[in-house]
Order: structure tokens, then C-alpha cells, then sequence
């Protein structure tokens, strides 16, 4: 039976690559996402490409995504269906902010605000960082983000400079 539609709620996930196959990743890491009828996929943004920040000098570019679903997830549940996502892409965790396979954040859980050890929501960084904020403004021009519109924080990020839209060099049939 499908879960009325009432349960379901609309979280914001961000994905992560720079290690790879970049883009074979993202696709294959939303459709991991959404497989499941618990978690639905309702808009996807473009594809941009982006300067690493932080972490180790001269890692690769790069590319990111939001999505935004339909879940029946409670929120730390969620965070571990992402995580089995990274898993599954053989990420590679030894540096922080170290080049990675994949990386799936939780950018915002509905209207929810949580602290805890494992699961802060909205994520701490996500109003500041272009590599989500500009493809959530592309995907969904009337999102907020903590009262803010997201277009307004992605026009005032620092890192903007470094993002374009990704456009891929050869296209696979
Ligand atoms: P990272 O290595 O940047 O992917 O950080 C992952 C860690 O951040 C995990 O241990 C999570 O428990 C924690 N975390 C806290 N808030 C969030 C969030 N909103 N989305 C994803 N991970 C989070």
C-alpha cells in the first residue's frame, strides 16, 4: 500500500564527486537514492562543477547536485540511507575534506532544525557554499533556507567564483 501522501515529507539532500567517474556517480547515486518508495524523487537540479574547498591542495574539481525528495523517513533514518549510498560508491573517507567518491549530505528536512552529535539540520555549511546553494536556486527559484531565498545566499557566497554549470564533453548514448 503507498504511504499517504500526508506522511511524506520534502528534504533537500546534496551530492558530491570528485573522484572518478564524477558524473556516472551522481546519476547512479540519485537513482541509489530513489529506488526505494520511501524516498521519491520529485526535481533534480544541473550538474555544476566547482573548486574543492578546504582540505588537501590540488584535489579535483567538483561536481555537485541537490535533489529534493518526498520522504517517509524520519530524519536519522534518512541520514543513514545516504550513507549506505556512500558506501555502495566505495567512498573514500581518510582525509577530511580529502577527495572523495561521493559524498550525500542532508541540506534541509522540511522546516526542521536539529543539533545533535550525528545530525545537524539544516546543515551548518549549506547557507554559505555556492556548490549547493546555486544549483538548489536553479532547481527551485522560491526555495528558503532559514528565511533567507536561496538565490540571495548563493548570489552572496563567497566561493561563487569557482562554479560553473557542468557541461559534459561527450555525451554517452
Ligand atoms: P562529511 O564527511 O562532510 O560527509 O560529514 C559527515 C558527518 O557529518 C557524519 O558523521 C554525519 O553524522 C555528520 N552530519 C551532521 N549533519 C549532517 C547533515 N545535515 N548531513 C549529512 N551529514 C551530517
Amino acid at each position: 500500500m503507498s504511504t499517504p501522501p500526508e506522511r511524506r515529507v520534502r528534504a533537500v539532500l546534496a551530492l558530491g564527486s570528485n573522484l572518478g567517474e564524477r558524473s556516472d556517480t551522481l546519476a547512479s547515486a540519485v537513482a541509489d537514492l530513489t529506488r526505494t518508495d520511501a524516498v521519491r524523487l520529485v526535481r533534480a537540479s544541473p550538474v555544476v562543477q566547482t573548486r574543492a574547498v578546504g582540505g588537501p591542495a590540488d584535489q579535483p574539481d567538483y561536481l555537485n547536485m541537490v535533489i529534493e525528495v518526498e520522504t517517509v523517513l524520519e530524519p536519522l533514518a534518512l541520514l543513514r540511507h545516504c550513507q549506505a549510498v556512500e558506501q555502495l560508491h566505495h567512498r573514500v573517507r581518510e582525509v577530511r575534506w580529502g577527495p572523495r567518491t561521493l559524498d550525500v549530505d542532508i541540506v534541509a528536512y522540511a522546516d526542521m532544525a536539529l543539533d545533535t552529535a550525528e545530525l545537524t539540520l539544516p546543515h551548518p555549511r549549506a547557507a554559505e557554499r555556492a556548490f549547493v546553494l546555486q544549483p538548489w536556486a536553479w532547481m527551485d527559484p522560491q526555495a528558503t533556507l532559514g528565511g533567507a531565498r536561496v538565490s540571495d545566499l548563493a548570489a552572496r557566497a563567497a566561493d561563487r567564483g569557482g562554479l560553473a554549470l557542468f557541461e559534459p564533453t561527450e555525451r554517452r548514448t
